[in-house]
């Protein structure tokens, strides 16, 4: 299966593929801060989002100027009740763009080069 592959302890690269066409885009650091969020939690992270094209990216309503775009950022999915916990480590891990998604069930990890 194209980009199975494992890329670090706890992701494969096809996890970040973009949903509409498969390429995908990853920073290294955006990698480096999920595997640094992912031991603080101890609970796995369910990326829903990922690198997303810029067709997809305007089809799915988001900013013009994502970082998703970018591959600078990815949402994991998280119950609201989980959200504030994940927020906090979120930004001591490093991330510098960070939104609950509430209801949604999703919360959204980035960051600005
Ligand atoms: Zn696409
Ligand atoms: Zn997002």
């Amino acid at each position: 299966m194209i980009n199975d592959i494992r890329i670090s302890p706890h992701f494969k690269l096809r996890e970040f593929q973009c949903r509409c066409c498969g390429l995908v885009k990853l920073s290294p650091r955006l990698l480096q801060m999920l595997e640094e969020l992912r031991e603080e939690a101890e609970i796995p992270l369910v990326v829903t989002s990922g690198y997303r094209c810029p067709a997809h990216n305007r089809r799915v309503g988001g900013a013009p100027r994502s970082l998703h775009v970018e591959g600078c950022a990815a949402d994991i999915l998280a119950a609201p009740e989980a959200q504030k916990r994940l927020f906090a480590m979120a930004k001591s891990v490093g991330f510098s763009q960070v939104i609950c998604g509430g209801f949604k069930k999703y919360l959204h990890l980035g960051y600005k080069n």
